[in-house]
């Protein structure tokens, strides 16, 4: 190492356990000490609370570690639900969202993936600037941990349907799904977390293989590759065809149900001939259980693209039963505080970009 490199700061939060009790045993600390920390991180405690850790170790982490939590910038919580939701700032300044909501069965938190989206969907608040750079395991974990800290309740699921595409940062995102769900940590069943992508189809597949049984929930949107294609260009990569065979790949590999998200856009993919579409194509090319969510389009301005009436919405889900296919309308929870993702990152970049360049 040359003088003016310094040495890398270790993200001991991102590693398992087993690395840990490496990590900490080169540090001349005893391997148990290892399972103490990783489950005080998992709290979102701050070093100094880790109080069953001599106060030595902890000066010795902070020397050789980087462990710093997502801060809170804003916090919005609903009047109507409760749900809450997050603006959280990283080390380097970059904020990402994340939402935590409450259902009758339990609660879930909405977690981001990366700092924009490279992805380019054409209805999404997450990509209009682009990708910036992928969040590493700890800051995806750092979310949950520092949620759960906050509400000081429980988080029992998690859904990866936040800011990024999770299968475009990939090897970051297994990694938290190993961390989130190590029984020595946030303990959170694998089941109990659902994986949204645009459809990177051989990232599809090598998922299947990771012995990593979460929910695979899909943005179809589209049920012909040229409304598809239009909507998402990662369709002309990857057409209709070959992402239903990642899927049933995924679901003969896992036996997890495939679900299906399809957000409905007034003019575009919402009548009812594109539901007799959808559920011929699901048919077709699943031929097994899978599930369509059926979500009303969050109005981006910067889209120009608008939500069909409830009404309408409904006929098309009835139109999917009719066919076979089961639908449910997503229930929009927190819809004062516009709880879907990308909007107060964008919010965000924006003041910022006015207090950069006044007037
Ligand atoms: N990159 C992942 C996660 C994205 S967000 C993916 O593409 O699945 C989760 C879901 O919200 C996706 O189905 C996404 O297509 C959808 N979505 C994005 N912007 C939306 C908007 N403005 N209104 C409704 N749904 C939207």
């Amino acid at each position: 190492m040359t003088e003016n490199q310094t040495p890398q700061r270790a993200d001991f939060m991102s590693m398992t356990p087993e690395e840990l009790e490496t990590f900490i045993t080169a540090l001349g600390e005893k391997p148990y000490r290892a399972g103490q920390l990783f489950g005080w991180m998992a709290k979102g405690a701050p070093l100094a609370e880790m109080t069953n850790l001599p106060a030595a170790f902890r000066k010795k982490l902070e020397e050789a570690g980087e462990y710093r939590l997502p801060v809170i910038e804003k916090k919005l919580v609903s009047r109507i639900d409760g749900t809450v939701k997050y603006l959280f700032s990283l080390a380097d300044g970059e904020c990402v969202e994340s939402v935590f909501m409450r259902y009758e069965h339990g609660t879930s938190l909405c977690v981001s993936s990366q700092a924009g989206c490279a992805m380019g969907c054409r209805f999404c608040a997450s990509t209009l600037n682009g990708r910036v750079r992928n969040l590493t395991a700890s800051e995806i974990l750092g979310q949950a941990a520092a949620a759960a800290r906050d509400t000081g309740e429980r988080v029992d699921g998690i859904v990866l349907m936040g800011i990024g595409e999770p299968l475009d940062n990939y090897d970051n995102v297994i990694r938290f799904l190993r961390l989130v769900s190590a029984p020595r940590g946030m303990g959170i069943g694998l089941r109990h977390i659902s994986l949204s992508t645009c459809g990177l189809v051989p990232r599809i597949r090598d998922l299947a293989g990771e012995g990593l049984p979460v929910t695979l929930s899909v943005s179809l949107h589209a049920a012909d590759d040229e409304t598809r294609s239009s909507l998402m260009p990662v369709n002309r990569r990857y057409n209709i065809a070959s992402l239903l065979e990642a899927c049933r790949y995924y679901f003969d590999t896992t036996g997890r149900r495939v679900s299906f998200e399809y957000t409905l856009i007034a003019g575009k993919n919402d009548g009812e001939a594109e539901a007799d579409r959808l559920a011929a194509v699901l048919k077709k090319g699943m031929r097994c259980p899978c599930h369509v969510n059926l979500i009303l389009l969050n109005e981006v301005a910067e889209t120009g693209l608008t939500t069909p009436d409830r009404r309408r919405a409904e006929a098309f889900r009835q139109q999917l039963e009719r066919r076979g296919i089961n639908a449910t309308i997503r229930r929009r929870l927190g819809s004062d505080i516009n709880a879907s993702c990308g909007q107060l990152r964008l919010q965000r970049l924006a003041e910022r970009e006015k207090q950069e360049k006044p007037g």
